[in-house]
């Protein structure tokens, strides 16, 4: 590398880079360890350096990396049928990140209307907060303004939605509606759970008013929240969903998932991708699927999530003026703090624990499934550290 980067500067870039990584610890060139509690944005559900993934893939490896999706591939067939034994779906369609797989989903709603004939009816009620990507298409979805502004015309067949109130997404409800779309816990809108009586609601208007629902668990699906996917809290069944992200565990890996009514619209050529599901990604997919789906493991993640609630808890009681909020499920937690984030964020890394801000003052704690007791505790260390150092801050600032 020169003076300059020749990466497009579209990101704000720590200049932290990491060499290895083992478990929830990652460690720069000279040797200094983080405990990563960003997961690669909620990616690596697995941790780094997995013997089971590292063995799936050099297995796979050796044998066959691509042959695209012209022929059959067989861990696309057991990975799909593994996925639709363990949730609503009958169907699959494997791509390679979470906006691909929204485009899918988005794609096969409307193609499910447009093939029974109603192809007028194509608009998506979405909410406000939500992130689905950065796609022109996913971008409209969410609606988020600073995002959209100096790419052109905006994709029509969106209407995004203040709050979560059933009246209000029954009153929008018109001719051309033809699925809302929703993450059963915002992800970049910060840790935003959905209330569980707002999602049942909304199954109960798309049963009436023959939508179909969407879920986005691009950021919350695989095990993050305690549950395989995250609306299994509210017992509701969607039609159609979208995952990427923790279902690769760092290998580039989307995927839609329908029901057969819903998918009865993508027929031979409606839809298409060069890599999506190839034998590489499908077969780490495979192997992350095992692992996160088996009861014990998710009961873990779950005790976990509440370990570190818990704890989070005790802190914010010690340091209200830095803590304003712990909310979440699982290991999908999020802290809202009274100073910036991007603050908090800051003294976290400089205390050796990587953490990622999001909407509403969040910072995100969305360590890798697998974490320790003793990673808990580490974390928990930092956090405090962080707290009493912004509580200085603070202090100072009052006293001037
Ligand atoms: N949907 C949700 C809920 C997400 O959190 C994200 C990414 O953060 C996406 C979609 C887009 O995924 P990707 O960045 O893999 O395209």
């Amino acid at each position: 590398m020169g003076d300059k980067s020749h990466v497009m500067p579209t990101y704000n870039r720590s200049p932290l880079a990491f060499e290895r990584g083992e478990g929830a610890w990652l460690f720069t060139e000279s040797g200094e360890a983080y405990l990563d509690f960003a997961s690669g944005i909620a990616v690596n559900a697995l941790g780094h350096s997995h013997q089971g993934l590292i063995a799936a893939l050099t297995e796979q490896a050796n044998r066959l990396w691509h042959t695209s999706n012209l022929y059959t591939i067989p861990g696309q067939e057991s990975l799909s049928d593994r996925l639709c034994a363990l949730t609503f779906a009958d169907q699959v369609f494997f791509c390679n990140s979470g906006a691909e797989a929204m485009e899918g989903a988005i794609k096969t709603a409307r193609k499910y209307f447009a093939a029974k004939g109603e192809a007028e009816r194509y608009e998506i009620l979405t909410f406000t907060g939500a992130f689905h990507g950065r796609t022109m298409v996913t971008l409209a979805a969410a609606g988020n303004q600073a995002y959209l502004d100096g790419f052109g015309p905006v994709p029509q067949g969106f209407t995004q939605l203040n709050g979560f109130d059933l009246d209000l997404v029954e009153q929008a409800v018109g001719p051309q509606t033809a699925a809302i779309l929703i993450e059963p816990v915002q992800g970049e809108g910060g840790i935003m759970p959905v209330p569980t009586e707002f999602l049942r609601g909304l199954r109960a208007l798309c049963d009436k008013h023959d939508l179909l629902l969407i879920v986005d668990e691009v950021q919350c699906g695989v095990g993050r929240t305690g549950r395989l996917f995250a609306h299994e809290w509210a017992g509701i069944s969607p039609d159609i969903m979208a995952v990427a992200k923790g279902i690769g565990g760092g290998f580039p890996l989307g995927a839609f998932l329908a029901t057969e009514r819903a998918a009865s619209g993508m027929v031979p050529g409606t839809h298409g991708s060069t890599y999506g599901g190839n034998p590489l990604a499908v077969a780490v997919g495979a192997k992350v699927l095992d692992i996160v789906s088996d009861e014990g493991f998710l009961a873990e993640v779950e005790r976990l999530g509440l370990l570190l609630k818990q704890k989070l808890a005790g802190l914010k009681d010690r340091f209200p003026d830095i803590i304003a909020e712990i909310r979440g499920e699982g290991l999908m937690l999020g802290v809202k703090t009274v100073p910036l984030n991007s603050d908090m964020v800051a003294a976290l890394r400089e205390a050796k624990l990587l953490t990622v801000g999001a909407g509403d003052n969040v910072v995100r704690l969305i360590p890798p499934l697998t974490i320790t007791d003793a990673d808990v505790e580490a974390a928990l260390a930092s956090l405090e550290a962080a707290c009493m150092k912004l509580q200085a801050v603070t202090d100072r600032d009052q006293s001037q």
